[in-house]
């Protein structure tokens, strides 16, 4: 009674400014980051502690969310908290260069790592979900999947279109905090989009976000606007409500003609993410709670149909790929034995960028002052003249991006770049150039902190697809570097049993002391990546080794 009690009136937001909470500025920025990830702004459920990405969640519950701001209160500048799977459960002194925080989320032992066991677990209070950047507190709102989602639909884009998504139409379904970012992503990149939701308080936010430009309720409608931008050469995107596994097979009859695509809908997680056909939301939301069993068996199947028909549209000559949300592999359980007929997305675009190091870099502003990612703008474009593609993004951020919470940015930086930004960022704070400090991270969707045989490490070369010890690694190396909070995460993007991986936050407040784990940190957690690729006998990843002379004694040549 008293968890709903407080679950409705419960308002989070990041406090800003210069004025501490906390007995300094790296557990004040853990604390602010935690409040950021429920913040209404930025957290598709904070009602219910959840950030995005089906249950993904910051806290266990409201309780152990009040224990840990407590905690991070008192926290002295040597001790660190740990955490585990959304509650605090100790605090031990360690040192000025450890960690403030670690944690582990969702992790279960091998032969009980599916969602079945987490659910039990779940409701007994014993566990959460933690996805990826929700349980580690380094979200950011749908601005943080833009730029991966702009990267790949631009390496789409390269690879099969001239560079350009002009004159060509996009299909997909989700518009949730990940998926939100499609529509803006597609149109960036100059393309027409028809994005199927569900759930119409979903798509109204897209909108109000600016995300995505008009919606419907009728097919007919959207495939004549998605016509005619099409052929106007226009950018456009669309919102279509309705469920996917029942659009996408009207749209094949009405004969559209698709060039790309995709999905992300929550099919990671068949009870709370994906909704069977022929259910409203509401109906739905019933049958989960009363035969929860039932709501697995129906949307699995449904499933499997939107996973058929996406093959349909492959066959007619679209470009199909999974966009990292398990869907191909619920579809196979369910008898779709060509379900992996169409590849996941980092084999198709990604995988190259990942052996340079390559991946999802991104800060946030403590201060709460947008002037100060500007100044982080400008400095990119100091740091990185002749990067092109990157001055492009940043420009179309500034442009297009509404923050969300805390001002933050989000690029795609490799090795030896991270380093550089990350140490150019402190000495600004340090020159007092801006007003506060700021916290750099990532997301877990990187280049040597996750192991994922579906997604991230998909068709590795030497078929270490499964292989979780690299994202161990990843964590524990972060960890002796110095990072400020240092997260391992069990389930994320992919589900249950299907994914392990490591998340890292480094505060730059302007010290010296901050300047030495920056420089440590930001160097460990792309050369993994480095390391990882080159092990499985990447080139490209080998010759990267070689240029910034990385240390690997078994080296491959
Ligand atoms: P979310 O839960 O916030 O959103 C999912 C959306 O799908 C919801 O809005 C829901 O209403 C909608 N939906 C569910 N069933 C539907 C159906 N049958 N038809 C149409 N719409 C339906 O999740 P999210 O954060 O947007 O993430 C989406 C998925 O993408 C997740 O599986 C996530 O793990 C995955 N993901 C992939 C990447 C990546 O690899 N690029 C990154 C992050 C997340």
């Amino acid at each position: 009674k008293e968890e709903k009690r407080m679950s409705t009136t419960r308002k989070v937001k990041a406090r800003t400014g210069t004025t501490l909470e906390c007995k300094g500025w790296e557990q004040e920025a853990v604390l602010r980051m935690l409040c950021n990830n429920l913040d209404p702004e930025v957290a598709e459920i904070p009602e219910e502690l959840v950030v995005y990405g089906g249950i993904g969640k910051a806290a266990r519950n409201w309780e152990a969310f009040d224990a840990i701001v407590a905690t991070l209160k008192r926290l002295e500048k040597d001790e660190t908290m740990l955490v585990q799977s959304g509650k605090p459960v100790g605090v031990f002194k360690t040192h000025e260069r450890a960690p403030r925080v670690l944690l582990s989320n969702s992790v279960l032992v091998p032969k009980w790592a599916n969602w079945q066991h987490f659910h039990e677990l779940d409701q007994k209070g014993l566990m959460m979900y933690g996805q990826m950047t929700a349980g580690s507190w380094i979200y950011i709102g749908s601005q943080g999947i833009l730029q991966g989602t702009y990267e790949t639909f631009a390496s789409l884009a390269e690879k099969h279109f001239g560079g350009s998504l002009k004159g060509t139409i996009t299909l997909t379904a989700g518009l949730g905090g990940m998926g939100g970012a499609q529509p803006l992503a597609v149109t960036m990149n100059g393309g027409v989009v028809i994005a199927v939701e569900v759930d119409p308080d979903r798509i109204s936010k897209r909108l109000q976000s600016g995300y995505c430009d008009v919606s419907t309720e009728s097919l007919e409608e959207a495939v004549l606007w998605a016509k005619e931008a099409k052929a106007n050469g226009e950018a456009l995107s669309i919102a279509l409500l309705g469920n996917a596994a029942e659009t996408h097979e009207r749209l094949l009859q009405n004969g559209l003609e698709v060039d790309i695509v995709t999905d992300q809908t929550s099919a990671h997680d068949p009870l709370n993410g994906y909704v069977p056909v022929g259910y409203t939301l509401q109906e739905a939301a019933v049958l989960r709670k009363k035969d929860p069993g039932e709501y697995v068996r129906l949307s699995s199947k449904s499933m499997a149909k939107h996973v058929e028909l996406m093959l349909q549209f492959q066959r007619k000559g679209s470009i199909v790929f999974d966009y990292g949300n398990n869907i191909r592999q619920v579809a196979l359980e369910e008898g779709v034995e060509d379900a992996f007929d169409f590849p996941g997305f980092v084999p198709a675009y990604i995988r190259p960028l990942f052996c340079e190091g390559n991946g999802p870099f991104r800060w946030a502003a403590l201060s709460g002052d947008p002037k100060d990612i500007y100044r982080t703008d400008q400095l990119i474009k100091e740091l990185f003249p002749e990067n092109e593609k990157l001055l492009r993004w940043i420009d179309m951020a500034q442009e297009k991006v509404q923050f969300q919470g805390l001002p933050s940015r989000i690029c795609w930086l490799g090795y030896g770049e991270r380093k550089k930004m990350g140490m150019a960022i402190n000495e600004l704070v340090k020159k007092g150039e801006l007003s506060a400090p700021v916290v750099i991270g990532r997301d877990h969707l990187d280049c040597g902190s996750v192991a994922s045989p579906n997604r991230e490490t998909e068709s590795m070369l030497d078929g270490s697809d499964a292989v979780g010890d690299w994202a161990v690694l990843n964590a524990l190396i972060n960890t002796a570097a110095g990072g400020s909070w240092i997260s391992f995460h069990h389930g994320g993007g992919v589900g249950m049993g299907y994914s392990l991986h490591a998340g890292m936050v480094v505060v730059a407040d302007g010290t010296d002391l901050a300047e030495e784990r920056l420089e440590r940190v930001l160097t460990t957690d792309p050369g993994m990546g480095i390391l990882r690729h080159a092990d499985a006998g990447y080139d490209k990843a080998m010759k990267e080794a070689d240029k910034h002379d990385i240390d690997i004694p078994m080296k491959r040549r």
